[in-house]
This record gives structure tokens, sequence and C-alpha cells, in this order.
């Protein structure tokens, strides 16, 4: 009898049934779907619930695997017996079905968190209010020249969790967004890279900028002292958020004004990195431009060094890295006048960036959805770089308030097409007309994506 029992009990399949738990995942995007791909892998019973649509490839991906999902509705039946909860960055803790689960104690994690449990993969996280993407796509594009095992993954790129489950590699390059770091709890970055931070999305932080700042200091929790952090020296903000955070893992600033010690630093275009031995790297002979790009290439430039990539290899990414795109992207020239689209500048700093970095007159498209927007940083530069402003907006008030002293000509569009239109009939040869307009861009179109790509039709249709 007793032996009987022994095997009825030591059964796998029977045991596996008893301890499997249930997962349910709130979201079936990109990073829920390869949630619930992993979690399947893990054995987990999970469900998927999204209160919107799931795209067709999404729900295949799912059926392929015979997971069991539900789109317009959360049904609290089925997801407050969850052992765990996988939550979407894009659905905030206010929404009522994620209060619901706190009440019940249910444990709410991030996809990065939970895909970080299966996986021993060393991390590369990146985030910043500006920057973070070009800087990962860097960052990635470097490593793999110089033959790592490398995946992208977080903002940019496919989901981490799928990738663990699919095919796993030996470091990730991922760019963390603020409500994505507002989720890991054990997720661990080796190197942690914070670009800079400015006042965005307060919307979500209850208006509190100090929140916004202690959230991207995220980036390096669970940080030991054989661990890194980069980041900008001339970020006040920053400054701030590690006064209040300090890490534990070794430091290592970028500045563009002032020489470090152990880090990174410009002398004109020339960029010096210092980690044990000094190399240095030219900008001129890389593909991006500007200020700001000589700080993500600095950020960029550490972390690869750190994982020991040769100075040589790092130099020759920089000479064949292409940027995503609507980032300060050339789109043509067009009888003497540049045109750019800066598309994703959706916030004062990174527009500031590109100002700063235009050394022609120009000719100015701005606006769109203003997120509580301060126009006073910009004023110095429109007054000494910027001939007429073209708004692209359903209420410009706010840019005409701002700028009427400062420009000669302030011109109201509502489209891309019109604004493109108005920008060829005003600028003289040798003028640059940008794209960049500190607004969201949802009152005329569906993202800045959609916004960029309608700029550019309609300055390949001159
Ligand atoms: P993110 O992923 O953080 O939004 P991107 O690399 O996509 O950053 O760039 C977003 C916008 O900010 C673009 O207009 C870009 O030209 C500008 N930008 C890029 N890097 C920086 C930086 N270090 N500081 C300020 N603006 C930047």
């Amino acid at each position: 009898m007793a032996d009987h029992h022994h095997t009825c009990f030591s059964n796998p399949s029977i045991d596996k049934i008893a301890l499997r738990k249930r997962l349910v995942i709130l979201g079936g995007a990109e990073s829920g779907t390869g949630a619930a791909v992993l979690g399947n892998a893990q054995n987990w019973d999970v469900f998927v619930s999204d209160n919107g649509p799931i795209q067709p490839k999404y729900q295949d991906e799912l059926n392929g695997y015979s997971i069991a999902w539900e789109q317009g509705q959360h049904s609290e039946s089925k997801i407050l017996n969850a052992n765990l909860i996988v939550k979407s960055p894009g659905i905030p803790k206010t929404a009522a079905i994620v209060q619901k689960a706190i009440e019940k104690g249910i444990r709410i994690i991030d996809e990065l968190e939970f895909a970080f449990w299966y996986t021993s993969a060393t991390f590369i996280g990146i985030t910043g209010t500006n920057g973070k993407t070009t800087t990962t796509l860097l960052t990635y594009h470097i490593l793999k020249q110089a033959g790592f095992n490398v995946g992208l993954a977080g903002n940019v790129g496919r989901s981490l969790a799928r990738q663990v489950a699919q095919k796993d590699c030996a470091v990730y390059v991922v760019e963390m967004s603020s409500f994505q770091l507002d989720g890991i709890d054990t997720y661990k970055n080796h190197i942690a890279i914070l670009c800079n931070i400015s006042p965005d999305h307060l919307d979500r932080y209850d208006g509190q900028f100090s929140q916004y700042i202690d959230s991207k200091m995220r980036i390096t929790r669970n940080q030991s002292t054989d661990d890194y952090f980069i980041y900008c020296a001339d970020d006040k903000n920053t400054a701030e958020g590690i006064k209040r955070n300090p890490p534990l893992s070794q430091q290592l600033p970028f500045s563009l004004h002032k020489i470090q010690n152990q880090g990174a630093w410009a002398v004109a275009n020339i960029l010096h990195i210092k980690i044990h031995k000094q190399y240095t790297l030219n900008m001129q002979d890389s593909t991006l431009k500007g200020q700001h790009n000589a700080y993500n290439s600095m950020a960029a430039a550490m972390a690869t060094r750190l994982m020991d990539v040769r100075k040589e290899s790092i130099r020759e990414s920089f000479t064949n890295f292409q940027n995503a795109e609507h980032r300060l992207e050339f789109v043509q020239k067009v009888q003497g006048v540049e045109y750019i689209n800066d598309s994703k500048a959706t916030n004062v700093n990174s527009t500031w960036f590109a100002l700063e970095s235009m050394n022609r007159p120009v000719i100015w498209i701005a606006g769109g959805v203003d997120k509580g927007n301060n126009y006073d940083d910009l004023k110095q530069l429109v007054k000494s770089k910027v001939k007429m402003i073209i708004c692209l907006g359903l209420d410009n008030i706010k840019i005409h308030q701002a700028f009427q002293n400062d420009v000669d000509l302030i011109i109201n569009t509502s489209s891309a097409k019109e604004a493109v239109h108005v920008a060829s009939r005003m600028a003289k040869m040798g003028d640059v007309t940008l794209l960049s307009p500190a607004c969201a861009s949802f009152d005329l179109f569906d993202s800045y994506e959609d916004r960029g790509r309608q700029f550019k039709e309609a300055v390949h249709n001159l």
C-alpha cells in the first residue's frame, strides 16, 4: 500500500497539474503575447485579457499555443483568481481591474521582470526622457557587429519574454520606459544607462516631477558594486535623482563640458572615452549629428567598451549606424532647401536639441497636442535661428503667445501637406525646413510615425 501511494504521489505529470499556477496577462500586444508564450513554456496556466481588440497576428500566436484569451473585456472571474499578473506597461495602476487585483493582494509585475526570472543573460538597460531609442539601437548595433549573441528588447524590438522562450541570447539591450521601470522588482541591469531627465509624462506621476525622476532612477535597482551606471553629468535633474537614490554600482558620467576621471567627455567633435585606458571617437565620422547624439554616442561607447568590444570595432560601427526613422531624419533637398523629419520630438527638450543642431536659417514646423509645455527654453534659439514658424496643430495659441515677438511670421496649418506647401513657398535657397513639433501628434495624426510619414510624403511630392 505504502509503495502504491508513493508511486502515485511522485507521478510527475500529476505533480505538474497540481502545481500549475495561474498567470493572467493584462494587455495582449507585443509584450503581453510574449509573456504568454514564455509563461506557457514554463508550465503556467496562462490567460490573456485585453479590454480592447487583440491584433489578429497575436490571436493566431496565442491559438497556436492553445493559450486562452479574451478581448474587449476584463472578466473578473478569470482574472482575480491569478497567482501572478503580468501587466502591460500601458495600463495604469489606477485602472479598475488593476485596483481590484491589488486589493486581493495579487502580485503584479511587468513583462521584463517576468522574462528576467527565466534567463541568465547579461542586461544593458537604457532609459531617459530623450535618446532612449537612439542609444539602444546604437549599443545593439555595436555589439551585433562585434559578434555578440545579442537581443534587442523593451520598447523597441521584440518582446523580451518571447525571445527568452524561443531563442535566448547571452546579452540583451533593453529600452526601458519609466512605466516599465515601475513594474520591475528583482530585474537587474549589469549596465544601466540614464540618458537624461526633463519634464514629460507628468500626467502619469500626479504632476510630480520628483516622482518621475525617482522612477527613472529605478534603472539602477538591484545593482551592486560589480555593475555600472552611465549617466549625463551635465543634467541637474539626474544629479537630483542620484542624490536621492544613490546607486551602489560604479558610476561613469559623460559630459560635453567637463573632463571625467573615469567616464566620457567631448572636446569639439572628439569624444574621449576613459574606462581604465582612454580612446577617442570622432563625431565627424559618425552618421549621427548634433550635440544630443554626442551624448548618446558617449553612453553607447562606454557601455560597449565595458563589454570588451575593441575600440576599432566601436569606431567602425559608428560609421555605418542607421538610426530609426523620425529622429532628425534627413528627407530630401528640394530647390536648395533641406527638409528634416524630427516627428519623434514630442517634448520641448528634444526640440531644443534639434534647433540647436541647425546651422542654416530654419523654417520650423511645430505644434500638436501640448503636454503642458513651457517654451521659455526655446526662445533664445528661435530668436537666433528661426525665420518663421508653421504651426501644425488644432490649437496653436500657446505657440503664438510664446514666440510672437521672436519671429516675423507664424502661420497656422492643419495638415502635413499644407505645412510643407507653405514652407516650400516661403523658403529660400540654403534654408532648412524642420519638422520638430515639441508636441504629441494625436490631434491631427494617428501617431508620431504617421505624422512623420505624411510629412515625408508631402516633401517627396513637392
Ligand atoms: P526616446 O526613445 O527616448 O524617445 P529617441 O532616440 O527616439 O528617444 O529620440 C527622441 C527625440 O529626441 C528625437 O527628436 C531626437 O532627435 C531627440 N533626442 C535624441 N537623443 C536626445 C538626447 N540625448 N537629448 C535630447 N534629445 C534627444
